[in-house]
């Protein structure tokens, strides 16, 4: 069995984004040269989330306002995990989109369902974060 782990880093400019990671996960898989197996890919932040959806603008507007709705950024006093940070909205609102996602390797693609894409998902940017690309196979 063959394995290849990469971790990929990503700085989101704004305090919250989703970016389409798919390329560069694709990139990790060509390189590790696995055609069977299984691929992880987990966000290295309790801040911060990888998951798997559609990559339609309307979409992610609607996650970032739903998102908002169940944990708001403000008031920042409303949570008591804010005392030296203000972030406790960006841990509540990771644990609701996910830490990782498990995608098949077939025949040396990742092996989605119609309109599947891997999006890194932000709630406390503006700072570089790490992504893990973990895969196994032959
Ligand atoms: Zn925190």
């Amino acid at each position: 069995m063959k394995s290849y782990h990469k971790e990929l880093f990503f700085t989101v400019p704004e305090r919250r984004g989703f970016v389409n990671i798919t390329p560069q996960v694709e990139d990790c898989l060509r390189e590790s040269g696995i055609k069977e197996g299984l691929l992880l890919c987990n966000a290295m932040h309790i801040t911060s989330s990888v998951f798997i959806n559609d990559d339609e603008s309307g979409l992610h507007r609607d996650f970032e306002r739903w998102l908002e709705k169940l944990a708001p950024h403000a008031p920042t006093t409303q949570y008591a995990h804010n005392g030296y940070e203000d972030n406790a909205d960006a841990h509540l609102k990771r644990q609701v989109m996910g830490r990782e996602v498990v995608v098949a390797v077939t025949a040396g693609k990742l092996h989605f369902g119609t309109w599947e894409q891997i999006f890194y998902g932000e709630f406390d940017g503006r700072r570089q974060k790490r992504v893990l690309v973990k895969i196994i196979g032959e």
